[in-house]
């Protein structure tokens, strides 16, 4: 079976971790096409490095400058996001690695599966905003979904272990991020800084936030009920601070199995780039020659409102979806520009949810309408208060 990779979203954290799996994997695994969107240069020595046959500048407003490094560099050149849903249906790419973060990346993650080929997913918000259209149209054409996000790929691995119909139950793993023993009152003063100190994984910014508010988690069991095909009462979330059990599937007879590893985002990558096989990997093994313990407790709901409004989400369906997140990245963005406090994220996130009118089985132009209606309204909440607070002073 070939092997040739496009990654969507190379410069980011999962992307370049992916590129490092492939080198090491070696023939025939090849990174055969590349997207970024603002770290042009970062690109650039990627494309040196990995000498891909195309690559997609997604932000229409790359320099010339920029492309013309890149057409030094022998490479076929698409712009835009209609240039990478292009690029991931053209022949040299078997398996598309999704590592696009936010809705931005649900075009391009359709498209790869409209033309059949392997989705190594690690955009959650994919199936979070799309899922009622992307696992169906998977399904008709016969398209593998492999989970990068390392709860997934554990659910994944720990189920093959029975049959679909003998899965009781699916239980995921949450560090609780940085905020895990924060009382209320400290939840209500974090700064952008505290948030942004993760305990145990180096990820992006917006999905460091979304850990600290648990909005990360969140996404994790709206994708979870989709991947595997769960009710939502049927995955739940245990708190695990050393982030080593990834995540754990009960089945009827009361059998738990679990996946462990050291937290290190290769494993994953590499898991869904190999299946069905399993090649010797670079990350650090478990070392169990020195004492260690593992720790497991129930979350807290009232604390992390994200958790509950996950549920709310999966029984909903229909446009909610698109709503949350969309609600959440415009949140997290005034939480980053430092327009809002860490605890009016899920405040604004539950409000626009309270404000949506539900459409069930709506369409990808539905979802988007839903996406864009929703960051609006998160908008003129924020400015609805600052208007408030200024007749207040
Ligand atoms: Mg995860």
């Amino acid at each position: 079976m070939n092997k040739r990779v496009a990654i969507l979203g190379s410069t980011g954290s999962i992307g370049s971790n992916a590129l490092e799996v492939i080198e090491h994997l070696g023939p025939p695994y090849r990174a055969t096409a590349l997207s970024a969107h603002r770290q042009t240069d970062k690109l650039i020595q990627q494309v040196q490095r990995y000498r891909p046959e195309a690559v997609t500048l997604t932000d229409d407003s790359a320099s010339p400058d920029v492309i013309d490094k890149l057409r030094q560099l022998d490479t076929t050149i698409y712009t835009g996001m209609a240039g990478l849903t292009e690029m991931v249906r053209q022949n040299n790419v078997d398996i598309v690695l999704a590592a696009i973060v936010g809705a931005a990346g649900l075009p391009a993650v359709l498209a790869a599966v409209q033309a059949g080929k392997t989705l190594a997913l690690a955009n959650k918000e994919a199936l979070v905003v799309a899922g009622c259209l992307l696992i169906p149209e998977a399904r008709r054409r016969n398209v593998t979904i492999l989970p990068v996000d390392s709860e997934h790929s554990a659910v994944f691995q720990a189920r093959l272990c029975g049959r679909a119909s003998e899965v009781r139950r699916v239980i995921l793993t949450a560090s609780g991020g940085p905020f895990r023993n924060a009382t209320t009152l400290q939840l209500e003063h974090a700064t952008l800084q505290d948030a942004l100190r993760h305990p145990t994984w180096q990820m992006g910014s917006k999905i460091t936030i979304d850990s600290a508010t648990m909005f990360n988690k969140a996404l994790e069991i709206i994708e979870a009920c989709w991947l595997f095909d769960l009710p939502p009462e049927n995955v739940e979330v245990v708190i695990h601070p050393e982030s080593i059990v990834h995540s754990l599937v009960e089945f009827v007879d009361g059998s738990v199995m679990a996946q462990l590893s050291p937290p290190d985002m290769r494993t994953p990558i590499q898991y869904a780039l190999t299946y069905p096989d399993r090649l010797p990997g670079i990350t650090r093994k478990l070392d169990i020659t020195k004492s260690f313990t593992l720790h497991f407790e129930p979350p807290d709901l009232e604390r992390f409102a994200a958790l509950r409004l996950a549920y709310d989400v999966a029984r909903a369906g229909g446009t909610m979806g698109a709503v949350m997140n969309a609600a959440n990245e415009a949140a997290v963005a005034a939480f980053i520009s430092g327009n809002i406090s860490f605890m009016e994220i899920s405040r604004l996130v539950e409000s626009t949810m309270n404000d949506h009118r539900l459409q069930q089985a709506p369409s990808l132009d539905d979802l988007l309408g839903a996406d864009r209606w929703a960051r609006l309204n998160v908008q003129s909440l924020i400015e609805q208060k600052t208007v408030a607070l200024r007749a207040h002073r």
